[in-house]
């Protein structure tokens, strides 16, 4: 079978791997879909902590075959499969926040994860509850999205948007235009997505009408005229740069809740802030990484039942065969997301 693995810096290759055996415990899945993020790319320009690793951690496909002991599940049942697995006996753990354990292992991060032909989910995943049956109509595509869908969920969770807010994205990629979608949901007054590439704006527009778009041309003074000199409700940081911080606290409201949802690359991560506009608006400041076990399938109901239109999102899949283009793809900002589509 095909793997696309990372051997080391910029090193990636399509290898044929044999096909794994699930041991007892664990679930081989036969790849549906698998999309490509950020951190894939991240991991691509500056290495991996394991290596080589198959890369993959936004999944969904159909059980292959069931190792001895799993119960619950059965072979051909169509599934998506969240990536990342506690200890299971931790605080965070038991609270519900695996994403927050001190032993946290993913698939595609340092378990080989899904840009493959088939994969093994780990018993402690199958064991936690990451495995999740799909409905029929939802395609494994859409499915997949549910991984970075319920990052941006965890965010949207500590927004704590009310029917009416103004909300501003800052960054119109794949993430940004999932925030806009959710605010929308909603019930927000405006949403706004800021961002310096225009053809972005123009797809996340074409998503949704109702999106006002601001450009790079004096964002600070369109955000507070859009918001009768207010500004923004809800600031959201979808990018990874330093600037996009600072701009958040400027066109911040009163009482504003700015959301640090992209974090910022090594070594930029000292940013000087004017902290008397947290003091004086009363703003709440606050941060997300990944999601919670329930947060995914809480997403992926949204899909699945029609709730959120995710289709826009996915601009180009391609085989696996075409890895190095579609990691290409990805680093140059072409469209929105890129995926996998297995055969
Ligand atoms: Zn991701
Ligand atoms: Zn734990």
């Amino acid at each position: 079978m095909k793997a696309v693995r990372l051997f080391g810096k910029e090193d990636l290759r399509v290898v044929e791997v044999e096909k794994p055996k699930p041991a007892a415990g664990e679930i081989l899945v036969r790849g549906g879909a698998a999309l490509i993020c950020g951190t894939d790319v991240r991991m691509y320009k500056n290495g991996a902590s394991v290596v080589p690793v198959t890369l993959g951690h936004e999944l969904a496909g159909t059980i292959e075959a069931l190792g001895p002991g799993v119960t619950h599940y059965r072979e051909g049942m169509r599934v998506a499969v969240a990536p990342n697995m506690g200890c299971g006996v931790c605080d965070e753990c038991v609270s519900g926040h695996t994403e927050l354990c001190a032993e946290l292992r993913a698939l595609g991060i340092n378990l080989d994860g899904g840009f493959a032909d088939y994969f093994i989910v780990p018993a402690a995943a199958v064991s936690q509850g990451n495995v999740v049956e799909l409905g029929e109509q939802i395609s494994f595509q859409e499915a997949a999205i549910a991984e970075p869908l319920s990052c941006v969920y965890n965010s949207f969770e500590r927004c704590h948007t009310q029917p009416g807010d103004s909300v501003l994205v800052i960054g119109a990629g794949p993430i940004g235009l999932m925030h806009a979608k959710l605010h929308k949901l909603a019930g927000a007054g405006r949403v706004m997505i800021h961002d310096i590439n225009e053809s972005r704006l123009a797809i996340c527009k074409r998503d949704d009408e109702s999106f006002i778009t601001v450009g790079p041309d004096q964002p600070k003074e369109r955000v507070y005229e859009l918001t009768g000199g207010r500004g923004a409700d809800v600031v959201i940081t979808a990018a990874s740069a330093p600037a996009t911080q600072q701009f958040a606290f400027q066109v911040a409201a009163l009482n504003a809740r700015v959301i640090f949802f992209g974090g910022l690359p090594k070594g930029k991560e000292q940013v000087s802030l004017d902290t008397n506009v947290i003091h004086y608006k009363m703003i709440t400041v606050t941060g997300t990484s990944r999601q919670s076990l329930r947060q995914y399938r809480q997403c992926l109901k949204l899909i699945d039942q029609g709730v959120l239109d995710v289709r826009g999102i996915i601009t180009r899949t391609m085989p696996l065969e075409q890895a190095q283009e579609a990691i290409e793809t990805v680093v140059r900002g072409e469209g929105l997301k890129t995926g996998f589509v297995m055969a």
